[in-house]
């Protein structure tokens, strides 16, 4: 109110007192001026009443997320009516996310929490939900919002669950955001939160998230083309970071660098997975970029395979800024390795 009240006031006292005695201005001016008003009066006035509830710092919802993807997709949907941050970085395993304590005190101003779940934040964001001591976004209250009750999720458990052998996905594979049918069912689910916690911005919401997903939807025309010649291509990866990805685009993850999820390469393992490399062609060596390269090198030099560093997630290069960038990179690397290893 202050701001623009104060502006509309100077600027009237400037356009008064500019010239000469207020007699003394021109009929022609005096109209002009007139008209000035007649519009710039209700304009400030609407601004005035507008600027405290969208205009403010305050009244944007404080969205924190657990990785950077799901800051991307917030992001995508919440414009500029929300504020928001992760807490990993993209270039961090999400399993083992090291946080600067700096996040406390933004974990505990949070509106809304938004996390990967099925366990792959286990190791290191419990203990800031809690020490956040932020009622809101605890685990069950209405600002702790799990992604992955939205999305597809692949490798689901079908025995008992457990984390034996230190098996970091017992609940179903975590890394379901590689898949934009899924970035989309996310996108959904944030949409529709965020609408309750601002009814009043529905609307604008509902129209980020119909845009996002005819943009998601064209360029995931694109990539799915550009990956069309590779269609059932054997790869192995390190990790199993890339089931929901390899069902997307056709490609066949026949191995995995770790015996486990979770669980280093050991000799045995990598003897076995150098044979089966062999025997089935495979020339693609698919590695998370926090994963020590010296096994997938000498599995490569091995089987004349190439090793191809590929992002997981967004922020793990400087270029890959968004979720589209994410795909955009990681495909063109990969049609470019299968290019090479043809
Ligand atoms: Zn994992």
């Amino acid at each position: 109110m202050n701001f623009f009240s104060s502006f509309y006031s100077s600027w009237v006292r400037t356009a008064l007192t500019r010239s000469e005695p207020f007699e003394e201005i021109s009929m022609p001016r005096l109209l002009k001026m007139t008209r000035l008003t007649a519009i710039a009066m209700p304009l400030a006035l609407v601004f005035a009443l507008l600027f405290p509830i969208v205009g403010s710092a305050d009244s944007k919802i404080r969205i924190m997320t657990a990785t950077t993807d799901l800051a991307s997709l917030a992001q995508e949907v919440g414009g500029d009516k929300v504020d928001v941050e992760s807490v990993a970085r993209g270039y961090q395993d999400p399993h083992y996310v090291d946080p600067k304590p700096s996040f406390l005190l933004k974990l505990s101003k949070a509106e809304l929490l938004i996390v990967v779940g099925l366990e792959l934040e286990i190791g290191w964001l419990p203990p800031l939900i809690t020490q956040s001591s932020n009622p809101r976004i605890q685990v069950g209250a209405p600002g702790y919002f799990d992604a992955s009750r939205f999305a597809r999720i692949l490798e689901l458990p079908t025995g008992q669950v457990t984390r034996a052998e230190g098996d970091v996905h017992p609940l179903g594979n975590p890394h379901y955001w590689l898949d934009p049918d899924n970035g989309l069912r996310i996108a959904k689910g944030i949409q529709n939160k965020i609408s309750e916690m601002r009814p009043n911005d529905a609307a604008y919401f509902a129209q980020r998230y119909d845009a996002f997903e005819q943009r998601l939807k064209q360029s995931d025309q694109q990539w799915q083309a550009q990956m069309k010649p590779y269609a059932g291509r054997k790869v192995v990866t390190y990790h199993r970071s890339w089931p929901n990805f390899a069902e997307h685009f056709g490609l066949n993850v026949v191995g995995y660098v770790e015996p486990r999820p979770g669980i280093p390469p050991s000799p045995q393992h990598t003897v076995e997975l150098i044979g089966q490399m062999k025997r089935e062609g495979v020339k693609i060596i698919m590695v998370e970029p926090y994963f020590d390269l010296k096994t997938p090198n000498s599995i490569a030099r091995e089987t004349g395979a190439q090793v191809v560093v590929l992002m997981p997630s967004v922020g793990g290069e400087k270029e890959i800024t968004d979720y589209f960038k994410l795909f955009d990179y990681d495909i063109a690397k990969l049609k470019k390795a299968f290019d090479e290893t043809h």
